[in-house]
């Protein structure tokens, strides 16, 4: 999960994500509007009864103001314990790593110390060429070690090279999330090439100087970080509540990067590589 505003539990009610799938909780930084779903979260998990630790990377303060609040609240009988993951805001850094995905975080240009996160999944082992199985007659255990990387030799003590038994999977896809943030070029080499970003555009064009001041995006800034960091697809939200239809934002990003779509409530975007 990547940020928790007041809603996250209600949300995930609605749209039925179980709630012991969450296991690493992602916070770019600590203002209400990004935080205040937590405790409610974390009191849920407990009334489920989980077990598992809970990872929580975020700036150093938040370990403080959730635990005195789960203090006062459970003194000590929480189920589950909570590991904190302090962020680094001065550097990009890899901060979690699975058998499918690897996390980092870099930092972003906000009133407050904010970083973004870049999702990469881990390339998949090639796939071995069927017809090369039969005319190699390469047998079962000797297969995994060609998937990863090694050469085949038949039984005449002819070597066969793994390039011409494998062939390379899908391109690995990424995702990029930078909430929230002033345009910036600063972290364009963090989230360059991305096959889907998410980036704020809290305000229309017109309230470019309010979007400086107050440290937030407009839709055309979202769109010239997307078109010079050269990403696939960019998805923007975050819109101030000062706008009841957000198409104005959402049509001045599209004439600087012309795949750009506005984010709605429960809508699901796939991460699509770059020949998928
Ligand atoms: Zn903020
Ligand atoms: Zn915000």
């Amino acid at each position: 999960m990547i940020d928790c505003g007041e809603g996250t539990q209600t949300q995930m009610r609605k749209y039925k994500i179980g709630f012991s799938k969450i296991n690493q909780i992602f916070i770019s930084h600590l203002h209400g509007d990004h935080i205040f779903g937590l405790i409610g979260l974390v009191s849920t998990l407990a009334l489920l009864g989980r077990k598992n630790d809970l990872h929580i990377y975020s700036h150093s303060d938040l370990r403080n103001f959730l635990t005195d609040q789960i203090k006062f609240l459970y003194r000590d009988e929480m189920t589950f314990k909570i590991i904190f993951h302090p962020l680094n805001f001065a550097k990009e850094q890899q901060i979690y790593e699975d058998s499918k995905v690897k996390v980092y975080s870099f930092p972003l240009t906000h009133r407050i110390a904010t970083c973004g996160f870049r999702f990469e999944e881990k390339p998949a082992l090639p796939n071995l060429i069927p017809q090369k199985i039969l005319e190699y007659q390469i047998p079962i255990r000797e297969r995994q070690r060609i998937k990863e990387g090694g050469d085949f030799m038949t039984e005449d003590g002819q070597i066969i090279p793994n390039a011409e038994l494998t062939i390379n999977r899908n391109h690995p896809r990424s995702f990029a999330f930078c909430s929230d943030t002033r345009f910036d070029e600063s972290y364009i080499e963090s989230i360059r090439k991305v096959d889907l970003l998410y980036h704020e555009a809290t305000f229309a064009a017109n309230n470019q100087e309010l979007a400086t001041t107050t440290y937030h995006s407009t839709g055309r800034d979202a769109a010239q970080v997307a078109l010079n960091a050269d990403v696939g697809k960019l998805i923007i939200g975050h819109f101030s509540a000062r706008y009841k239809d957000h198409t104005i934002i959402l049509n001045e990003a599209k004439s600087v990067f012309p795949n750009t779509e506005a984010i709605n409530e429960g809508q699901v975007f796939p991460v699509k590589g770059k020949n998928q």
